[in-house]
């Protein structure tokens, strides 16, 4: 029998072992979604909502336990991870449920004699969601939410990595009564999931991961015409002007840069930072980042974990050497932290300096506790190398000026672009991305638009 084990990244053990669904259990799941989905699609969307509620607070009533589970499945420090369940998991859900109405409403054509027109939206059916380890709960409840709430059901197929928190899922909408079969998990391998896609049972895949991992998607919805969103990898720069709050840049872009390990899609991974200001800006970066504790996630004084793996924390030094060797200066390193260990998950965050695009770690998703800056002349050389990169998820400007910020923001290539704030998702703007990131939105009233399709109502009235 095939298992999916969780190994923590914590010291090595197997937090948990499931095996790994049969094809027969995969049918199971997809009759059981296909069957339930037609009351689903009648409830009152109120109901619904009511529903996804009750779910939403049972995570927050399990928050700690919730958090801790995360911790030993992931790395992210104790103190830290119940807060994805009281902040981010459930500001987006509960703003799904207040955006849905005007989302889902029907649109009226103009006013016609003679005729009843309208443009109605209706759910695609069954929902697959595909979701990754780094913020388990934050980046699946952007499909999870808006899908129950437009009527569909929902599979989801969870990180091997966090497979309890699928698990955790399907506890919290059965405490919520939502009806048999609207929401389940399966513990599926890749092969699974390529099946699963190309059956007419699904109606749209949500997939956040790695670009490789989109590409597989993509390649499994080829032969059917559903809608896919693929929300993937990032390079995210940040730009800081002479005119920044340097005091707000600092702590915003190391925050950006190591909050979760670096393991989050849109932290900061490269920081170009105007000369007249840039001596400045590289040394507060490295006070505050010489702050971090580094250490056991389970201590309530850590304040940065370990990487997911020891494959992941090999790529990231490697990243870093290669730099070194090219030129590159570490202002923090591995040696300051005295939590770090060679050879394992566990490595100290590093600020490279003197580094260019020739180097792999201003090129390549780095994914862990690694930033480099660069120097620059002014918003031209910026916005060049901004917009340097296969990626584009989110960007940032760091400036008092708000028209520059706007004008920079139009020749940037990206999804998000924000100014003095970063590595943050607002539930009422789109998440997207554009180049090797992907495509699809989630989040904003356009989040609904992919578990939805529409049907024109064009009546001509009697008489
Ligand atoms: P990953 O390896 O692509 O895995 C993500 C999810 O997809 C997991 O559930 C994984 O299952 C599954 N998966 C991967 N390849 C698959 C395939 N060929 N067929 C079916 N399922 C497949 O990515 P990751 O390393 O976990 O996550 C890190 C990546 O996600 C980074 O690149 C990050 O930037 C990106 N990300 C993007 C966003 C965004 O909003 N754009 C948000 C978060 C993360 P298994 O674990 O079982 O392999």
């Amino acid at each position: 029998m095939s298992v999916q084990r969780v190994i923590s990244p914590i010291d090595g053990s197997v937090v948990a072992e499931r095996p790994i669904a049969t094809p027969d259990q995969v049918e199971a799941v997809l009759r059981r979604a296909d069957a339930a989905r037609a009351a689903w699609a009648a409830t009152p969307l109120v109901e619904r909502a009511a529903k996804v509620e009750l779910a939403v607070q049972y995570m927050l009533d399990h928050a700690d336990e919730v958090g801790l589970e995360m911790t030993v499945q992931m790395g992210r420090p104790v103190g830290q991870s119940p807060n994805e369940i009281r902040r981010g998991f459930q500001e987006r859900a509960r703003m799904r449920a207040t955006l849905a109405p005007a989302a889902l409403a029907d649109l009226p054509a103009s006013q016609k004699d003679g005729f009843q027109r309208f443009i109605r939206r209706e759910p695609v059916g069954t929902v697959l969601v595909v979701a990754p380890w780094n913020f388990p709960y934050l980046t699946s409840i952007n499909s999870i939410a808006p899908a129950l709430l437009s009527g569909n059901t929902v599979i989801l197929k969870h990180a091997t990595q966090t497979i309890l928190c699928a698990e955790r899922y399907s506890a919290a909408f059965e405490a919520a009564g939502l009806p048999d079969g609207v929401f389940q998990h399966i513990h599926a391998d890749h092969a699974a999931i390529a099946s699963m896609i190309a059956d007419p049972r699904i109606g749209f895949v949500a997939f956040t991961g790695s670009v490789e991992g989109g590409h597989s998607i993509q390649a499994a919805a080829a032969s059917r015409f559903i809608g896919t969103g693929l929300e993937l990898g990032g390079k995210d720069p940040s730009y800081v002007r002479a005119d920044a709050d340097l005091e707000l840049a600092i702590a915003e872009n190391v925050d950006g840069a190591f909050f979760n390990a670096g393991q989050s899609c849109c932290s900061i991974e490269r920081i170009y930072v105007h000369e007249s200001v840039y001596d400045d800006f590289v040394d507060g970066v490295r006070a505050e980042t010489l702050k971090y504790v580094l250490g056991d996630p389970r201590d309530a004084s850590t304040s940065i974990g370990p990487m997911v793996t020891t494959k992941a924390a090999t790529f990231v030094r490697g990243q870093i050497d290669e730099a070194i060797a090219r030129g590159a200066t570490a202002i923090t390193s591995e040696a300051d932290f005295a939590g770090s260990r060679p050879g394992t998950p566990y490595v100290g965050p590093t600020v490279l300096v003197g580094v260019d695009h020739s180097m792999s770690v201003m090129r390549d998703e780095s994914f862990g506790p690694v930033v480099g800056i660069m120097k620059v002349s002014g918003d031209d050389e910026a916005i060049a190398l901004m917009n340097d990169s296969p990626y584009g998820l989110s960007a940032c400007v760091w400036s008092r000026d708000v028209d520059a910020a706007v004008a920079i923001g139009d020749r940037i290539e990206t999804g998000p672009w924000f100014m003095n704030r970063c590595d943050y998702l607002d539930p009422e703007l789109a998440w997207t991305g554009v180049k090797d990131t992907g495509h699809g939105i989630s989040l904003s009233p356009l989040g609904f638009d992919g578990v939805t399709r529409v049907k024109s109502f064009h009546l001509k009235l009697p008489g």
